[in-house]
């Protein structure tokens, strides 16, 4: 559910148990984004999150099985493999006030959320294998 500004900006509500990275891919796919700033605020029913282990370059995922609010969710979207990513990081809180965060995985669902893609025109950003990191990073020279 969402509405577009007239300067072209989605402001909208991801609906209770959706999973977050991939509603947010969704409106992205559907408005056909190449390259935007995403934002959000809310609260999660339960928390996936990765951590990039830059030593052995891989992700460990961490999971909160609790209810935890969307303090921050900032990222972006551009293109990988010829398709929408969304690249999201969030900073999460628990019933005692304390902040966690990282990479924003699947198997995020849904608590209420409100978020707005802001997109960008006249640059195409496309994600490329970096050697030196491991990531899909943009590929700008
Ligand atoms: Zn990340």
């Amino acid at each position: 559910m969402y509405k577009k500004t007239k300067e072209g900006i989605i402001i909208g509500r991801i609906g209770y148990g959706e999973d977050l990275l991939t509603a947010l891919l969704q409106v992205a796919k559907k408005e056909n984004i190449t390259l935007a700033k995403v934002e959000a605020i809310g609260a999660l029913q339960r928390a996936t999150i990765f951590y990039y282990h830059q030593d052995i370059k891989k992700y460990e995922s961490v999971r909160f099985h609790e209810p935890m609010e969307i303090i921050s969710l900032l990222g972006n979207i551009s293109i990988k493999d010829g398709e929408p990513m969304v690249h999201a990081h969030v900073s999460l809180g628990n019933s005692k006030g304390e902040l966690f965060g990282g990479h924003l995985a699947s198997e995020s669902i849904v608590f209420a959320c409100e978020f707005m893609i802001f997109p960008l025109s006249g640059v195409s950003l496309e994600r490329r294998l970096d050697d030196k990191t491991g990531l899909f990073l943009w590929d700008i020279k």
